[in-house]
């Protein structure tokens, strides 16, 4: 197999430690359409990243190993199973090298949560052992390999705020004027399946209890561009959350404090549970993250901001 070190000056690679910042995502728009014969739905989506990371370092080593510490050790399967392990693997095979690292998250974004956390890591381990092995992908080839690992995967290779469509594997990025929004992040206790979400929506389809399909971004997208919070807040929208609300209805209760605390608005986050506000500044987004903790509502709500850049080294 190909190493580093037997290859000309030009691709090296890194002695390393190599270390990957990658944000956590929301979605400011999910809008979910048909059920396709893949058996994905086809979306509509608004991705933002936000400023919650985790961090995925990667060293030399003779064999593939993964380690990890934070937000949901002694939970998280460090197998193959693992996104950043099955990352790794893919990129080793896409360029012909031998798989060799040893790779270690510090987690932070929560697990099984909304917020997309395990793409997030395969999006750090891509352009980690890109750098480590001296690859040398562009970010449209990591995002290639990405899309086979899971659909927001390349969004998080790229970050900022960007459209998504297909299954949400095709991004495109969304021209904003540089503006930074301010939100609260408030994490339940536990995690939601995905694909549970998923069903239970077409459950409520096929029953007539689903609310209105959100139809375009074109509001939203329209919003983005103001830099106004106000006009922003009134275009948030999510097809998965009467889905998460019906699987866990305390989050209802979490919604309602979020607005109580003055929020300007409040979604469930992708397939949930966890829930984000959007604040008209960083003082304003301290200020209701204390009164939903208070609140009793959430384990844990935290503040940030976006949108950020994607999977980077640091
Ligand atoms: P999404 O918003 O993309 O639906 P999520 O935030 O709800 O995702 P994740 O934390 O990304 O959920 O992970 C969902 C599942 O993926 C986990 O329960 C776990 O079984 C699996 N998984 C595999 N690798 C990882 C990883 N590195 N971090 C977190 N989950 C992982």
């Amino acid at each position: 197999a190909w190493r580093p070190e037997d290859e000309d000056g030009q691709r090296r690679g890194s002695s390393g430690p190599v270390k990957v910042r990658v944000p956590a995502k929301v979605n400011l728009h999910l809008g979910v359409g048909p059920l396709r014969r893949d058996g994905y739905h086809e979306l509509n989506t608004v991705y933002h990243a936000i400023s919650i990371y985790d961090e995925l370092t990667a060293r030399r080593g003779d064999t593939l190993t993964l380690t990890m510490e934070g937000e949901g050790a002694g939970e998280l399967a460090l197998d193959d199973t693992n996104l950043a392990l099955r990352a790794a693997h893919a990129l080793a095979g896409y360029a012909g090298v031998a798989p060799h690292a040893r790779l270690h998250l510090r987690k932070q974004i929560p697990l099984a949560g909304g917020l997309a956390g395990g793409s997030a890591d395969a999006a750090a381990a891509l352009v980690a052992c890109d750098t480590l092995w001296g690859t040398g992908l562009s970010r449209d080839e990591l995002a290639g390999i990405a899309a086979d690992l899971g659909s927001d995967v390349p969004f998080l290779i790229h970050g900022g705020t960007a459209l998504g469509t297909g299954r949400g594997e095709a991004v495109s990025p969304v021209l904003a004027r540089p503006t930074s929004w301010h939100w609260v992040v408030a994490i339940a206790d536990g995690g939601l399946s995905t694909p549970a979400a998923y069903r239970e929506l077409d459950r409520l389809r096929d029953t007539g209890a689903a609310g209105t399909p959100l139809g375009s971004t074109d509001a939203l997208l329209a919003a983005l561009r103001q830099r106004d919070p106000l006009v922003l807040a009134a275009t948030l929208g999510n097809d998965l959350q009467d889905a998460a609300l019906t699987m866990r209805p305390a989050l209802a209760e979490t919604l309602k404090a979020g607005e109580a605390a003055g929020a300007l608005a409040g979604i469930v986050s992708g397939s949930g549970p966890t829930c984000v506000f959007l604040a008209t500044g960083e003082a304003d987004a301290v200020r209701i993250a204390a009164e939903i903790t208070a609140a009793g509502v959430c384990r844990e709500a935290r503040v940030a901001h976006g949108p950020v850049a994607g999977a980077r080294v640091v």
